[in-house]
Protein backbone atom coordinates (compact mmCIF):
# COMPACT_ATOMS: atom_id res chain seq x y z
CA UNK A 1 0.00 0.00 0.00
CA UNK A 2 1.36 3.20 -0.85
CA UNK A 3 1.83 6.66 1.26
CA UNK A 4 -1.37 7.98 0.16
CA UNK A 5 -3.70 5.28 0.17
CA UNK A 6 -2.37 4.99 3.73
CA UNK A 7 -3.16 8.34 4.81
CA UNK A 8 -6.72 7.54 3.29
CA UNK A 9 -7.12 4.72 5.55
CA UNK A 10 -7.23 7.40 8.58
CA UNK A 11 -10.55 9.25 7.82
CA UNK A 12 -12.16 5.28 7.83
CA UNK A 13 -10.06 4.13 11.18
CA UNK A 14 -10.95 7.34 13.35
CA UNK A 15 -15.08 7.09 12.00
CA UNK A 16 -14.85 3.46 13.48
CA UNK A 17 -13.83 4.79 16.24
CA UNK A 18 -16.66 6.72 16.71
CA UNK A 19 -18.71 4.38 16.17
CA UNK A 20 -17.39 2.16 18.86
CA UNK A 21 -17.24 4.49 21.75
CA UNK A 22 -21.28 5.53 20.12
CA UNK A 23 -21.94 1.65 20.35
CA UNK A 24 -20.80 1.75 23.89
CA UNK A 25 -22.78 4.68 24.87
CA UNK A 26 -25.79 2.78 23.01
CA UNK A 27 -24.98 -0.29 24.67
CA UNK A 28 -24.84 0.51 28.30
CA UNK A 29 -27.60 2.83 28.05
CA UNK A 30 -30.38 1.59 25.36
CA UNK A 31 -32.76 4.33 25.68
CA UNK A 32 -30.14 6.42 24.29
CA UNK A 33 -31.00 5.91 20.50
CA UNK A 34 -29.06 9.05 19.32
CA UNK A 35 -25.86 7.11 20.33
CA UNK A 36 -26.49 4.11 17.84
CA UNK A 37 -27.88 6.75 14.99
CA UNK A 38 -24.33 8.37 15.43
CA UNK A 39 -22.40 5.39 14.90
CA UNK A 40 -24.67 4.34 11.98
CA UNK A 41 -23.55 7.74 10.84
CA UNK A 42 -20.19 7.11 11.43
CA UNK A 43 -20.07 3.98 10.11
CA UNK A 44 -21.61 5.06 6.60
CA UNK A 45 -18.83 7.43 6.88
CA UNK A 46 -15.74 4.56 6.87
CA UNK A 47 -17.52 2.24 4.60
CA UNK A 48 -17.81 4.96 1.51
CA UNK A 49 -14.84 6.73 2.03
CA UNK A 50 -13.14 2.93 1.92
CA UNK A 51 -15.53 1.79 -0.55
CA UNK A 52 -13.83 4.78 -3.02
CA UNK A 53 -10.67 4.56 -2.39
CA UNK A 54 -10.13 0.86 -1.84
CA UNK A 55 -12.95 -1.68 -2.90
CA UNK A 56 -14.51 -0.35 -5.73
CA UNK A 57 -13.21 0.29 -9.25
CA UNK A 58 -12.17 3.86 -9.62
CA UNK A 59 -13.98 6.10 -12.24
CA UNK A 60 -16.82 3.33 -12.16
CA UNK A 61 -20.65 4.60 -12.15
CA UNK A 62 -21.31 2.34 -9.43
CA UNK A 63 -18.42 3.32 -7.60
CA UNK A 64 -19.45 6.87 -7.63
CA UNK A 65 -22.94 6.27 -7.07
CA UNK A 66 -22.31 3.85 -4.03
CA UNK A 67 -19.88 5.59 -2.42
CA UNK A 68 -21.78 8.91 -2.23
CA UNK A 69 -25.12 6.86 -1.47
CA UNK A 70 -22.80 6.12 1.79
CA UNK A 71 -22.15 9.72 2.43
CA UNK A 72 -25.53 10.87 1.94
CA UNK A 73 -26.95 8.31 4.07
CA UNK A 74 -24.03 9.26 6.40
CA UNK A 75 -25.24 13.04 6.87
CA UNK A 76 -28.50 12.16 7.24
CA UNK A 77 -28.15 10.14 10.36
CA UNK A 78 -26.11 12.54 11.84
CA UNK A 79 -29.09 14.89 11.14
CA UNK A 80 -31.28 12.55 12.89
CA UNK A 81 -29.06 11.89 15.42
CA UNK A 82 -27.86 15.63 16.10
CA UNK A 83 -31.93 16.76 16.42
CA UNK A 84 -33.13 13.79 18.54
CA UNK A 85 -30.73 14.74 21.14
CA UNK A 86 -31.57 18.25 21.28
CA UNK A 87 -35.33 17.65 21.06
CA UNK A 88 -35.78 19.12 17.63
CA UNK A 89 -37.43 17.68 14.67
CA UNK A 90 -35.04 17.04 11.68
CA UNK A 91 -35.72 18.12 8.03
CA UNK A 92 -35.92 14.57 6.70
CA UNK A 93 -37.47 15.08 3.45
CA UNK A 94 -35.59 18.14 2.33
CA UNK A 95 -32.18 15.79 3.31
CA UNK A 96 -33.43 13.09 1.59
CA UNK A 97 -34.17 14.88 -1.36
CA UNK A 98 -30.81 16.18 -1.68
CA UNK A 99 -29.72 12.63 -0.60
CA UNK A 100 -31.11 10.98 -3.49
CA UNK A 101 -30.21 14.06 -5.48
CA UNK A 102 -26.66 13.69 -5.22
CA UNK A 103 -26.52 10.04 -6.00
CA UNK A 104 -28.28 10.09 -9.49
CA UNK A 105 -26.09 13.71 -9.79
CA UNK A 106 -22.89 11.80 -9.30
CA UNK A 107 -23.89 8.91 -11.93
CA UNK A 108 -24.97 11.40 -14.12
CA UNK A 109 -21.31 13.17 -14.16
CA UNK A 110 -19.85 10.08 -14.09
CA UNK A 111 -21.06 8.95 -17.27
CA UNK A 112 -21.08 12.39 -18.98
CA UNK A 113 -17.25 12.48 -18.78
CA UNK A 114 -16.73 16.24 -17.26
CA UNK A 115 -13.70 16.42 -15.38
CA UNK A 116 -13.20 14.82 -11.58
CA UNK A 117 -12.79 18.34 -10.46
CA UNK A 118 -17.09 18.82 -11.49
CA UNK A 119 -18.05 16.08 -9.39
CA UNK A 120 -16.00 17.00 -6.49
CA UNK A 121 -17.45 20.01 -6.50
CA UNK A 122 -20.72 19.44 -7.64
CA UNK A 123 -21.41 16.40 -4.65
CA UNK A 124 -19.65 18.50 -1.88
CA UNK A 125 -22.43 21.62 -2.44
CA UNK A 126 -25.05 18.95 -2.50
CA UNK A 127 -23.31 17.20 0.60
CA UNK A 128 -22.92 20.42 2.22
CA UNK A 129 -26.18 22.01 1.64
CA UNK A 130 -27.62 18.87 3.71
CA UNK A 131 -25.11 19.91 6.81
CA UNK A 132 -26.59 23.90 6.18
CA UNK A 133 -30.03 22.70 6.06
CA UNK A 134 -29.24 20.66 9.36
CA UNK A 135 -27.71 23.53 10.82
CA UNK A 136 -30.73 25.97 9.81
CA UNK A 137 -33.28 23.75 11.90
CA UNK A 138 -30.61 23.37 14.65
CA UNK A 139 -29.97 26.85 15.15
CA UNK A 140 -31.85 27.20 18.48
CA UNK A 141 -29.20 25.16 20.16
CA UNK A 142 -25.76 27.24 19.83
CA UNK A 143 -26.86 29.05 23.03
CA UNK A 144 -28.69 26.49 25.00
CA UNK A 145 -25.64 24.83 26.01
CA UNK A 146 -22.37 24.37 25.86
CA UNK A 147 -22.71 21.20 23.99
CA UNK A 148 -24.98 22.73 21.56
CA UNK A 149 -22.33 25.74 21.01
CA UNK A 150 -19.47 22.76 20.20
CA UNK A 151 -22.29 20.66 17.76
CA UNK A 152 -22.71 23.28 15.89
CA UNK A 153 -19.52 24.96 15.58
CA UNK A 154 -18.69 21.20 14.47
CA UNK A 155 -21.18 21.32 12.09
CA UNK A 156 -19.95 24.91 10.62
CA UNK A 157 -16.16 22.92 10.20
CA UNK A 158 -17.87 20.05 8.08
CA UNK A 159 -19.92 22.56 6.00
CA UNK A 160 -16.89 24.69 5.49
CA UNK A 161 -14.68 21.21 4.61
CA UNK A 162 -17.82 20.24 2.11
CA UNK A 163 -19.09 23.72 0.37
CA UNK A 164 -15.82 26.39 0.34
CA UNK A 165 -12.25 24.09 0.94
CA UNK A 166 -13.14 21.54 -2.33
CA UNK A 167 -13.88 23.82 -5.06
CA UNK A 168 -11.19 26.34 -3.88
CA UNK A 169 -8.33 23.15 -3.20
CA UNK A 170 -10.05 22.05 -6.88
CA UNK A 171 -9.66 24.73 -8.94
CA UNK A 172 -6.10 25.93 -6.73
CA UNK A 173 -4.52 22.86 -8.18
CA UNK A 174 -6.31 21.99 -11.26
CA UNK A 175 -6.39 18.53 -10.67
CA UNK A 176 -5.83 16.30 -13.59
CA UNK A 177 -7.34 12.50 -13.11
CA UNK A 178 -4.31 10.66 -13.25
CA UNK A 179 -2.56 12.52 -10.50
CA UNK A 180 -5.39 12.99 -7.81
CA UNK A 181 -3.34 10.77 -5.25
CA UNK A 182 -0.31 13.19 -5.35
CA UNK A 183 -2.13 16.29 -5.41
CA UNK A 184 -2.52 18.58 -3.33
CA UNK A 185 -6.09 18.05 -2.55
CA UNK A 186 -6.10 14.90 -2.20
CA UNK A 187 -3.59 15.76 1.15
CA UNK A 188 -5.82 18.42 2.38
CA UNK A 189 -9.04 16.62 1.54
CA UNK A 190 -7.99 14.06 4.30
CA UNK A 191 -6.43 16.54 6.84
CA UNK A 192 -9.79 18.65 6.38
CA UNK A 193 -11.64 15.35 7.10
CA UNK A 194 -9.49 13.87 9.68
CA UNK A 195 -10.64 17.49 11.37
CA UNK A 196 -13.94 17.12 10.64
CA UNK A 197 -14.79 13.49 11.74
CA UNK A 198 -12.41 14.40 14.95
CA UNK A 199 -14.22 17.43 15.73
CA UNK A 200 -17.95 16.27 15.34
CA UNK A 201 -17.09 12.76 16.83
CA UNK A 202 -15.95 15.12 19.73
CA UNK A 203 -19.15 17.36 20.28
CA UNK A 204 -21.33 14.54 19.73
CA UNK A 205 -19.54 12.36 22.20
CA UNK A 206 -19.74 15.54 24.94
CA UNK A 207 -23.49 15.46 23.90
CA UNK A 208 -23.85 12.21 24.72
CA UNK A 209 -21.29 12.00 27.87
CA UNK A 210 -23.56 15.34 29.40
CA UNK A 211 -27.08 13.92 28.61
CA UNK A 212 -25.98 10.70 30.85
CA UNK A 213 -24.88 12.69 33.41
CA UNK A 214 -27.85 14.80 33.60
CA UNK A 215 -29.89 11.69 33.92
CA UNK A 216 -27.82 10.57 36.38
CA UNK A 217 -28.42 13.40 38.51
CA UNK A 218 -32.11 13.82 37.77
CA UNK A 219 -32.27 10.37 39.08
CA UNK A 220 -30.45 11.21 41.85
CA UNK A 221 -32.50 14.48 42.62
CA UNK A 222 -35.56 12.85 41.78
CA UNK A 223 -38.27 10.23 43.28
CA UNK A 224 -38.69 7.89 40.58
CA UNK A 225 -42.76 6.99 41.71
CA UNK A 226 -43.71 10.53 42.37
CA UNK A 227 -40.75 12.41 40.68
CA UNK A 228 -40.70 14.83 43.63
CA UNK A 229 -37.22 15.74 45.24
CA UNK A 230 -35.61 12.42 46.94
CA UNK A 231 -34.69 12.78 50.46
CA UNK A 232 -31.34 13.94 49.17
CA UNK A 233 -32.22 16.50 47.24
CA UNK A 234 -35.04 17.69 49.30
CA UNK A 235 -32.47 17.79 52.43
CA UNK A 236 -29.99 19.94 50.53
CA UNK A 237 -32.15 22.14 48.80
CA UNK A 238 -34.04 22.87 52.57
CA UNK A 239 -30.95 23.45 54.32
CA UNK A 240 -29.49 25.79 51.62
CA UNK A 241 -32.35 27.79 51.55
CA UNK A 242 -32.72 28.05 55.39
CA UNK A 243 -29.50 29.21 55.17
CA UNK A 244 -29.60 31.45 52.87
CA UNK A 245 -33.17 32.89 53.96
CA UNK A 246 -33.65 36.23 55.34
CA UNK A 247 -35.28 35.74 58.76
CA UNK A 248 -37.71 38.86 58.16
CA UNK A 249 -39.66 36.24 56.44
CA UNK A 250 -41.66 33.29 57.80
CA UNK A 251 -40.97 29.51 56.93
CA UNK A 252 -42.39 26.53 58.01
CA UNK A 253 -42.06 22.60 57.89
CA UNK A 254 -45.15 20.15 57.68
CA UNK A 255 -44.20 16.52 57.44
CA UNK A 256 -46.67 14.09 56.20
CA UNK A 257 -46.95 10.54 57.14
CA UNK A 258 -50.05 8.07 55.50
CA UNK A 259 -51.71 6.26 58.46
CA UNK A 260 -51.86 2.27 58.45
CA UNK A 261 -49.86 2.13 55.12
CA UNK A 262 -48.27 -1.08 55.96
CA UNK A 263 -52.37 -2.11 55.83
CA UNK A 264 -52.90 -0.99 52.87
CA UNK A 265 -50.28 -3.03 51.13
CA UNK A 266 -50.99 -5.97 53.11
CA UNK A 267 -54.30 -5.51 52.25
CA UNK A 268 -54.22 -4.35 48.35
CA UNK A 269 -51.13 -5.57 47.14
CA UNK A 270 -48.22 -3.44 47.05
CA UNK A 271 -49.06 -2.15 43.20
CA UNK A 272 -52.07 -0.27 45.06
CA UNK A 273 -49.57 0.83 47.57
CA UNK A 274 -47.65 2.20 44.85
CA UNK A 275 -50.48 3.72 43.60
CA UNK A 276 -51.39 5.59 46.06
CA UNK A 277 -47.96 7.06 46.89
CA UNK A 278 -47.99 8.24 43.43
CA UNK A 279 -51.46 9.98 43.94
CA UNK A 280 -50.86 11.45 47.00
CA UNK A 281 -47.33 13.32 45.24
CA UNK A 282 -49.06 14.15 42.36
CA UNK A 283 -51.98 16.12 45.16
CA UNK A 284 -48.77 17.72 46.87
CA UNK A 285 -47.65 19.00 43.42
CA UNK A 286 -50.74 20.49 42.52
CA UNK A 287 -51.85 21.89 46.40
CA UNK A 288 -48.37 23.83 46.69
CA UNK A 289 -47.02 27.12 45.40
CA UNK A 290 -44.38 26.98 42.94
CA UNK A 291 -41.66 28.50 45.52
CA UNK A 292 -42.69 25.71 47.91
CA UNK A 293 -40.68 22.50 48.28
CA UNK A 294 -41.93 19.17 47.73
CA UNK A 295 -40.28 16.29 48.67
CA UNK A 296 -40.76 12.46 49.68
CA UNK A 297 -38.59 11.41 52.49
CA UNK A 298 -39.10 7.79 51.96
CA UNK A 299 -41.76 5.05 52.12
CA UNK A 300 -44.38 6.87 52.92
CA UNK A 301 -43.38 9.75 54.21
CA UNK A 302 -43.65 13.12 52.83
CA UNK A 303 -42.49 16.77 53.60
CA UNK A 304 -42.92 20.29 52.89
CA UNK A 305 -40.75 23.32 53.23
CA UNK A 306 -42.71 26.39 52.41
CA UNK A 307 -41.01 29.82 52.36
CA UNK A 308 -43.07 33.06 53.10
CA UNK A 309 -45.97 30.94 55.08
CA UNK A 310 -46.37 30.82 59.03
CA UNK A 311 -47.53 28.82 61.37
CA UNK A 312 -51.36 29.69 60.65
CA UNK A 313 -51.06 29.20 56.20
CA UNK A 314 -49.20 26.35 57.20
CA UNK A 315 -51.57 24.84 59.35
CA UNK A 316 -54.66 25.88 57.22
CA UNK A 317 -52.74 24.10 53.86
CA UNK A 318 -52.21 21.00 56.10
CA UNK A 319 -55.84 20.19 56.56
CA UNK A 320 -56.61 20.84 53.30
CA UNK A 321 -54.23 18.18 52.42
CA UNK A 322 -55.72 16.02 54.49
CA UNK A 323 -58.88 16.35 53.58
CA UNK A 324 -58.35 15.74 49.93
CA UNK A 325 -55.98 12.79 50.91
CA UNK A 326 -58.99 11.57 52.70
CA UNK A 327 -61.09 11.96 49.42
CA UNK A 328 -58.52 10.53 46.88
CA UNK A 329 -60.34 8.16 44.63
CA UNK A 330 -58.29 7.52 41.57
CA UNK A 331 -59.12 4.87 38.82
CA UNK A 332 -56.13 2.93 39.53
CA UNK A 333 -57.54 2.21 43.09
CA UNK A 334 -58.99 -0.92 44.20
CA UNK A 335 -62.54 -0.65 45.20
CA UNK A 336 -62.64 -0.34 49.14
CA UNK A 337 -59.35 1.87 49.12
CA UNK A 338 -59.30 4.76 50.93
CA UNK A 339 -56.24 6.33 53.07
CA UNK A 340 -55.82 9.12 55.72
CA UNK A 341 -52.68 10.39 56.61
CA UNK A 342 -51.22 12.86 59.56
CA UNK A 343 -49.35 16.11 59.45
CA UNK A 344 -46.80 17.41 61.80
CA UNK A 345 -46.76 21.45 61.34
CA UNK A 346 -43.67 23.89 62.35
CA UNK A 347 -42.88 27.10 61.91
CA UNK A 348 -39.11 28.20 62.07
CA UNK A 349 -38.07 30.59 63.92
CA UNK A 350 -36.03 33.97 62.85
CA UNK A 351 -32.37 32.42 63.00
CA UNK A 352 -33.32 28.66 62.92
CA UNK A 353 -31.79 26.22 60.40
CA UNK A 354 -34.07 22.95 58.43
CA UNK A 355 -31.90 20.45 60.90
CA UNK A 356 -33.55 22.22 63.83
CA UNK A 357 -36.85 22.35 62.51
CA UNK A 358 -37.41 19.17 61.30
CA UNK A 359 -37.47 17.60 64.42
CA UNK A 360 -39.90 19.65 65.75
CA UNK A 361 -42.47 19.44 62.95
CA UNK A 362 -41.30 15.59 63.22
CA UNK A 363 -42.53 15.56 67.67
CA UNK A 364 -45.78 17.36 66.03
CA UNK A 365 -46.14 14.25 63.96
CA UNK A 366 -45.44 12.05 66.51
CA UNK A 367 -47.69 13.45 68.25
CA UNK A 368 -50.51 13.52 65.64
CA UNK A 369 -50.08 9.75 65.39
CA UNK A 370 -50.28 9.19 69.48
CA UNK A 371 -53.81 11.48 69.17
CA UNK A 372 -55.53 9.10 67.06
CA UNK A 373 -54.26 10.11 63.06
CA UNK A 374 -55.78 11.41 60.35
CA UNK A 375 -55.22 14.85 62.08
CA UNK A 376 -53.01 17.82 61.72
CA UNK A 377 -50.69 19.06 64.78
CA UNK A 378 -48.60 21.40 65.49
CA UNK A 379 -45.76 22.47 67.25
CA UNK A 380 -46.01 25.44 69.41
CA UNK A 381 -44.79 28.71 67.14
CA UNK A 382 -41.35 30.49 68.05
CA UNK A 383 -41.28 33.42 70.16
CA UNK A 384 -39.08 35.32 67.30
CA UNK A 385 -40.69 34.72 63.66
CA UNK A 386 -40.65 36.64 60.43
CA UNK A 387 -43.50 37.86 58.66
CA UNK A 388 -45.82 35.85 56.28
CA UNK A 389 -45.57 36.66 52.10
CA UNK A 390 -48.40 36.86 50.03
CA UNK A 391 -48.23 34.55 47.07
CA UNK A 392 -47.66 37.33 44.33
CA UNK A 393 -44.84 38.55 46.00
CA UNK A 394 -43.50 35.69 47.20
CA UNK A 395 -43.28 34.19 43.68
CA UNK A 396 -41.98 37.17 42.32
CA UNK A 397 -39.52 37.95 44.68
CA UNK A 398 -38.24 34.42 46.22
CA UNK A 399 -38.15 32.41 43.68
CA UNK A 400 -35.68 34.72 42.06
CA UNK A 401 -33.48 35.86 45.22
CA UNK A 402 -33.32 32.77 47.50
CA UNK A 403 -35.85 29.88 47.25
CA UNK A 404 -34.48 26.80 45.37
CA UNK A 405 -36.99 25.79 42.35
CA UNK A 406 -38.82 23.24 42.87
CA UNK A 407 -38.30 19.80 40.80
CA UNK A 408 -41.06 19.37 38.39
CA UNK A 409 -43.43 16.63 38.98
P1 LIG B 1 -48.53 4.52 60.84
O1 LIG B 1 -49.93 4.93 60.75
O2 LIG B 1 -48.04 4.40 62.22
O3 LIG B 1 -47.62 5.37 60.02
O4 LIG B 1 -48.47 3.03 60.24
P2 LIG B 1 -47.78 2.59 58.89
O5 LIG B 1 -48.22 1.17 58.64
O6 LIG B 1 -48.05 3.54 57.81
O7 LIG B 1 -46.28 2.76 59.25
P3 LIG B 1 -45.01 1.91 59.05
O8 LIG B 1 -43.83 2.83 59.00
O9 LIG B 1 -44.97 0.82 60.07
O10 LIG B 1 -45.16 1.24 57.61
C1 LIG B 1 -44.92 1.93 56.44
C2 LIG B 1 -45.18 0.95 55.37
O11 LIG B 1 -45.09 1.62 54.10
C3 LIG B 1 -44.18 -0.14 55.28
C4 LIG B 1 -44.12 -0.53 53.86
O12 LIG B 1 -44.88 -1.71 53.64
C5 LIG B 1 -44.83 0.62 53.14
N1 LIG B 1 -44.00 1.20 52.10
C6 LIG B 1 -42.83 1.86 52.23
N2 LIG B 1 -42.37 2.25 51.02
C7 LIG B 1 -43.26 1.82 50.10
C8 LIG B 1 -43.35 1.89 48.67
O13 LIG B 1 -42.49 2.46 47.98
N3 LIG B 1 -44.43 1.32 48.06
C9 LIG B 1 -45.39 0.68 48.80
N4 LIG B 1 -46.41 0.16 48.15
N5 LIG B 1 -45.33 0.59 50.13
C10 LIG B 1 -44.29 1.14 50.79
MG1 LIG C 1 -47.28 5.51 58.01
MG1 LIG D 1 -43.75 6.01 57.90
Amino acid sequence: MDQAAAIGLTVPAIAMGMCAIFLCFWYYNREDRAALIFAGAFTMCAVGFTLNHFVLPKESIANAMVHNACYALGLFLLSEGIHRAFDRNPPRIALATLGVISVIAAGIIQTSFVGLSVRIVTINFIHGSMLIVSAITLRGVWDRSWTGTAVLAALALCIINFVLVSPITVYGNTIRDATFFQSAYWQIINLISILSVLSMGGALVSVCVMQRLEALRDDAENDFLTGLRSRRAFDQSARQYCQARSGDYAASVIIIDLDHFKAVNDQFGHAAGDAVIRAVGSLLSRQTRTSDMCGRMGGEEFCLLLPGTDLKGATTLAERLRLRISELAEDAFPEGLSVTASFGVAELGRDMLFEDAYPVADAALYSAKSNGRNRVDCAEAPLDTGKPVRRQKLEKRLIQDEAPRRVAS
